[in-house]
């Protein structure tokens, strides 16, 4: 497959080039070889994505939900049907395995469209009855929305905000991550393909350079961030000038906490899922794992036995289940955590190396022996290493678990259910499991609590995240003014 896109853009329904922008090489991180030349766009470009959205909002907007869901529906089925090759090319934009890319990215893509096109006929509002006199509501889109993107899930972070966004009339124009710049555009040329009018979703490219005027545009009324933590809180500052709308979704070090009585088979397998899939790219990944005591060694031991049976390879291998990191700046921040892990005194259980092969990949790491004031306990590391913490009781777990600024995820494993809706209970996150981990269906509500952030994506929530209700008071009788 070619991963030279037509273009750099794709604004008011075409591809289109600005190569006077400053050149972005793609670099697949398997081989760390350049698999695709873009430009960053140019003020010209900016303006052309932001008017054009503009100026087709109202339209969309103003038409009814079912047809506009309609096109979102299309658009899923479109995706489903590609899956393979946007897959493969989710694949080449980030490294990760198609034996994942090929079940998560496009699929929970298509879910979210699917989804948001399902609701989109019955955003409804209120009637009010106040006697003879009435008050009704109506859920209005808000106007022309900016999408900023991370670049561990190009392909999903596109359509979970594009999904709601457009589902309520909105028009967006996303910038992905500089660093996988390629999924969002497959997105934008589906959507169109679909029926969605020219300027409605429109993707340009570059860094934050590019993202910091966009959020400052008087014109746009909301802006969505998939980022960091000190990302999202220069956003947040810049959008509130205007007082815009926002959804932050951000950073984590999320808790895991397995108590004594967990089926440790289970348990492992989620402390594998929330520490190593897509390489520990994850937000919510649950990388402070508090262990009781009692099982820590078996715990351990069943972890490295289970971490030697990864298959580290050829991401396009579908034998392959752990790639390489998304790019050297980001293998080399992971690499410099797991240095300071060993400097602060954690004992390296397995794992800690770079690999002798192109590309930018790191084994899965285990540290145990870490205590709460370690930095690689306390700070996000973004890559395959967990850290794992002892604790004697629930109450001690508990209060550790939440002495953290993060607050995205948190999940328990036990057999006792009365504890696991107990300790779930007292766990300050947005997105919490019991006996499970990471799953996110676009049914349920995901986002942070704490400076991991505002608002929700999926689930009716987001509907909320990107409309505005207008109550109308209706009057019957006489106006009775004093004078
Ligand atoms: P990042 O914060 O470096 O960048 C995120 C995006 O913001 C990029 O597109 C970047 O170009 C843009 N950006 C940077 N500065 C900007 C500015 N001043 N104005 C406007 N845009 C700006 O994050 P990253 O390294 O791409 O992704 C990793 C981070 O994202 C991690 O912290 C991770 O936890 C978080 N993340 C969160 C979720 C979630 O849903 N909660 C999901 C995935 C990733």
């Amino acid at each position: 497959m070619t991963t030279q896109p037509p273009a750099s853009h794709f604004v008011n329904g075409a591809y289109v080039e600005d190569t006077s922008g400053i050149p972005l090489p793609v670099i697949y991180p398997a081989t760390g070889k350049v698999i695709a030349n873009l430009f960053e766009a140019t003020p010209a470009i900016m303006e052309q994505a932001l008017s054009s959205a503009k100026d087709a909002q109202k339209e969309w907007a103003a038409r009814s939900g079912t047809e506009r869901g309609r096109v979102l529906r299309r658009a899923a089925d479109i995706i489903r049907e590609r899956n393979r090759e946007l897959s493969v090319l989710e694949t080449y934009d980030t490294g990760k395995p198609l034996s994942e890319t090929l079940y998560v990215d496009a699929t929970s893509g298509a879910d979210a469209l699917e989804y948001f096109g399902g609701l989109a006929g019955s955003l409804t509002g209120e009637h009010i009855p106040l006697g003879q006199d009435w008050v009704y509501t109506v859920r209005e889109a808000l106007g022309l929305c900016v999408g900023i993107g991370a670049w561990n899930y190009p392909t999903q972070i596109a359509c979970w905000k594009a999904a709601p966004a457009l589902a309520c009339g909105n028009a967006m124009v996303f910038k992905p991550s500089e660093t996988t710049p390629l999924c969002a555009l497959k997105v934008a040329e589906i959507l169109h393909e679909a029926g969605l009018p020219a300027g409605l979703y429109n993707v340009i490219q570059g860094t934050g350079a590019v993202g910091a005027p966009l959020v400052a545009d008087p014109r746009v009324n909301k802006v969505s961030l998939t980022g960091s933590v000190p990302t999202g809180r220069k956003i947040y500052a810049n959008a509130a000038k205007d007082m815009k709308h926002v959804t932050m979704e951000l950073g984590g070090k999320s808790p895991l906490l397995i108590f004594d009585d967990a089926d440790i088979e289970k348990a492992v397998g989620g402390a594998i899922l929330g520490n190593f899939y897509s390489s520990g790219q994850v937000c919510s990944n649950g990388t402070r794992v508090f262990v009781q005591e009692g099982i820590k060694d078996e715990f351990l031991k069943r972890l490295s036995e289970r971490l030697s049976l990864a298959t580290i390879g050829d991401p396009q291998d579908e034998a392959t289940n752990f790639g390489p990191m998304v790019s050297q700046a980001q293998m080399e921040i992971v690499q410099r955590y797991i240095q300071i892990g060993q400097e602060e005194g954690a004992t390296l259980v397995c794992g800690g190396k770079r690999l002798d092969r192109d590309g930018f990949y790191l084994e899965p790491t285990v540290f145990a022996d870490v205590t709460d004031n370690m930095t690689i306990a306390k700070e996000e590391i973004f890559g395959p290493v967990m850290s794992v913490l002892t604790f004697k009781t629930e109450g001690e777990a508990i209060a550790r678990a939440n002495a953290t600024e993060f607050g995205l995820s948190a999940g328990v494993f036990t057999r006792d259910l009365t504890r696991g809706h107990r300790v779930i209970g007292q766990m300050e996150a947005g997105s919490c499991f019991i006996n499970s981990y990471n799953d996110a269906p676009v049914e349920a509500p995901f986002g942070g609590m704490k400076a991991s952030g505002v608002g929700r994506e999926n689930s009716k929530e987001a509907i909320h995240h990107y409309s505005q209700v207008k109550s109308v008071y209706v009057r019957m009788g006489d106006v009775e003014a004093p004078f």
